[in-house]
Parts: C-alpha cells; sequence; structure tokens
C-alpha cells in the first residue's frame, strides 16, 4: 500500500508519532479458534486487500505457520505476489475475481486456481486446459442469493445438463457460495441461502463444498461443508453481531503533540466544533484521517490514555486530533490508543457509521508486527 512503512521492528532511535501494530500470534489464534469450531472442516484464509489492510506479506506466512494451507485474495495482481511468498505448491491460493481471458496465462503460470464465476469463464477455463493438454484445477462459484459473483440460477442449471462436456478439462477442487448475511443469525436468508446451497450440490458432479466465512461459521455445523473462509475474524472482527469476540489483532497508538488548558468558551480545532463548557485541558495527538482514522468520528471517538477512555474534541484533522484530557493526567510524547484492546474495532466502526472492514483497510501509517498474541 503506497505510503505505509513496514517497520518489522522499531529501532530506539526511532521516534514514530503513530503507528499500527499487528499482532500476527493474536491472528494465528483467531486461526486456531476456527479450527476447533469447523474442525474437521478445513479453515481458509481470506487475505484480499493485502489481508484487510494488516500486510499481506507479513500476515500470509504468519497463517501459513499455524497451518493455514488455503488462501484467498480478490484481485491477479494480489495472487501472484502471493505466490510469490508462499512458494510451496501444496498452498491452495483462490482468486475470487475468477477467470477473465486475460488473466487466463498468468493463472496457469503462477498455479493459481480462479473460482470461476460464468459459464462464459467456465468455457474459457475448459478451453484453456484443452490447449494446455491437461486437466486445470478450479473452483465454481453458485450465486444463491447475493447477486453479486457467482453462476446464476439459468447457468447453474445449463452446467447441470451439460457438466460432462463443459467440466471436461476442470478439475473441480471446491464448489462455493457467499452468505448475503452470516453476520445475522436471525436473517431468513441463511436458511434460504444453505437450501439453495444443497440443491445446487446435488446437481452438479460431487466436489469438495464452501459456503461459511466469518459470520457464517457461527452458524453451526450445517454450514460448514468441507471448507469455511473467515477473513474478518481472523483479524479480529466480531463474527456476528453480539455473538463471539475474537482476539485483537490491531492495535493503533498515536503520541500527544502538544497539550493546553483551554478556559471555558474557547473553542478546538476546524470550524470551532467543540466548544469548552469549564477550563478544558485539550491534547493534541497525532494521528488523523490521512492515517485513516474516520473524519466521522470528528466529537464522537473515544480514545484510551492514562488508563482512561478520553472523548474526541472538535474536528478530526488531517494528522491529528483534539482529545479531551481533563480526566487524565498525560505529559507530551505519551502514548494514546485510538484501536486496540480499549477502544475496540467494532466500537470505532459503530461510531464512525461504518464496519470493521472498511476501518482496518483504510489504515494507512507505518506498520509493526509482533509475534504476540496479546
Ligand atoms: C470477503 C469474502 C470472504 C471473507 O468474508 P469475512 O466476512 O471477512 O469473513 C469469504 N468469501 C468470499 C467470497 C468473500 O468475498
Amino acid at each position: 500500500m503506497p505510503g505505509a512503512g513496514h517497520c518489522p521492528a522499531m529501532r530506539d532511535t526511532d521516534f514514530e508519532a503513530c503507528h499500527l501494530t499487528v499482532r500476527l500470534g493474536a491472528i494465528a489464534e483467531n486461526f486456531r479458534t476456527y479450527q476447533r469450531l469447523a474442525g474437521p472442516s478445513a479453515v481458509a484464509g481470506v487475505i484480499k486487500a493485502d489481508a484487510y489492510g494488516l500486510g499481506a506479506d507479513f500476515v500470509a506466512p504468519a497463517l501459513a505457520a499455524a497451518g493455514c494451507d488455503t488462501f484467498f485474495v480478490a484481485r491477479l495482481e494480489e495472487a501472484t505476489a502471493l505466490r510469490r511468498v508462499l512458494q510451496d505448491r501444496a498452498t491452495r491460493i483462490f482468486l475470487l475475481d475468477g477467470a477473465p481471458p486475460d488473466a487466463v496465462p498468468a493463472l496457469i503460470a503462477h498455479h493459481i486456481t480462479p473460482v470461476l464465476n460464468s459459464l462464459a469463464e467456465v468455457a474459457a477455463w475448459n478451453a484453456a486446459a484443452a490447449t494446455a493438454r491437461r486437466s486445470l484445477d478450479a473452483a465454481i462459484h453458485i450465486d444463491t442469493g447475493m447477486n453479486r459473483l457467482g453462476l446464476p440460477g439459468e447457468e447453474l442449471s445449463i452446467l447441470a445438463g451439460e457438466w460432462k462436456t463443459r467440466l471436461k478439462n476442470i478439475n473441480l477442487v471446491l464448489l462455493m457460495s457467499h452468505l448475503a448475511s452470516g453476520d445475522e443469525p436471525n436473517s431468513k436468508m441463511n436458511d434460504q441461502q444453505l437450501s439453495r446451497f444443497r440443491t445446487a450440490l446435488a446437481m452438479l458432479p460431487p466436489a469438495p463444498a464452501s459456503l461459511a466465512a466469518s459470520g457464517g461459521a457461527f452458524l453451526g455445523k450445517p454450514y460448514w461443508f468441507d471448507l469455511v473462509r473467515p477473513g474478518i475474524g481472523l483479524f479480529g472482527g466480531a463474527p456476528q453481531e453480539g455473538g463471539k469476540s475474537m482476539k485483537t489483532v490491531a492495535v493503533l497508538t498515536g503520541r500527544v503533540l502538544q497539550l493546553r488548558r483551554i478556559d471555558s468558551g474557547q473553542s478546538v480545532g476546524y470550524a470551532a466544533t467543540f466548544r469548552a463548557k469549564r477550563p478544558t485541558m485539550i491534547a493534541t495527538v497525532a494521528p488523523g484521517y490521512a492515517a485513516g482514522i474516520p473524519r466521522t468520528l470528528s466529537n464522537k471517538g473515544v480514545a484510551f490514555a492514562a488508563g482512561k477512555r478520553v472523548p474526541f474534541a472538535g474536528r478530526v484533522s488531517m494528522d491529528m486530533i483534539g482529545v479531551d484530557f481533563s480526566e487524565v493526567t498525560a505529559k507530551v510524547g505519551d502514548t494514546v490508543e485510538f484501536l486496540g484492546d480499549h477502544v475496540t474495532l467494532e466500537e470505532v466502526a459503530a461510531l464512525a457509521g461504518t464496519n470493521a472492514y472498511e476501518i482496518l483497510t483504510g489504515l494507512r501509517l507505518p506498520r509493526h508486527y509482533t509475534d504476540a498474541a496479546s
């Protein structure tokens, strides 16, 4: 990601106003939580968008070391970059984007398994295999109600009638679908999609199957099939509303740049949106929205400093935020948590009016990696 530094270890001569610590040990623990939950079904790691903004080059080897041998990414360039990191051919890399004709040579060369999303892609891959004079592995994505990617009902019917020819040169390694509401245990859609998926599986030749992502895995055994595909749950996001919480992975800390006491009636920040109701201690703390702290947290966000939760005061600036430090004692250079064990990803996302995925993938600041789990 442009602008994001990678600092596996911080030297004590370095001063960084802010950084993101990625706990690789917590990712491994979250992976094992899914193994314990869904075993003996296998667990894949979904690491699209540069491992949800946390750095696939570091996250993928950590998952592989924890025993993960199946990965999903969205973009061809992510898949080829991942293959350079995970060279063991026994490690399966699925490409969710599928196999558009111009991607076919690269998919074959880098040993990447496409998730075929249409009959046109099935035909192109089958033809490529014929040209290569060998069978080629592929997954097929069946749309069961998300109406995003995957074979729609009409195409599924055609494939069901003609799979012997249409899949002649294809080694079908996975039949998959994706839940629209796997994070909502009470949604009727889950049952509907499960039953449509079962119907689809019965129409096609036998192959390993996968339906559940982070949330769906917590819907129970009927949803596990042969493989579950968590992403956000590995990275500390809550798989389901009000459900189990995972180990915290991303910890974003900044530092106090300046402290000042303001009088009642004085304002803080752009457009003077915060006005002190009493004498107030304002800490100006790095970072700001350029690092991915949503500007929608202006006057709404919370941080954690000196053992207490402290509220944002005023608008989030590009590289700094005003925080009301009236209730804590602090000095310039002190560390402030904006995301981590005390200010959770779910809380930040809710306050910002978005989800954990968008918060994580929007973070742009130097990253430190630790093997620690907490
Ligand atoms: C992103 C994605 C996942 C992982 O979803 P999470 O909600 O992050 O667990 C799984 N499968 C597909 C098809 C996806 O696009």
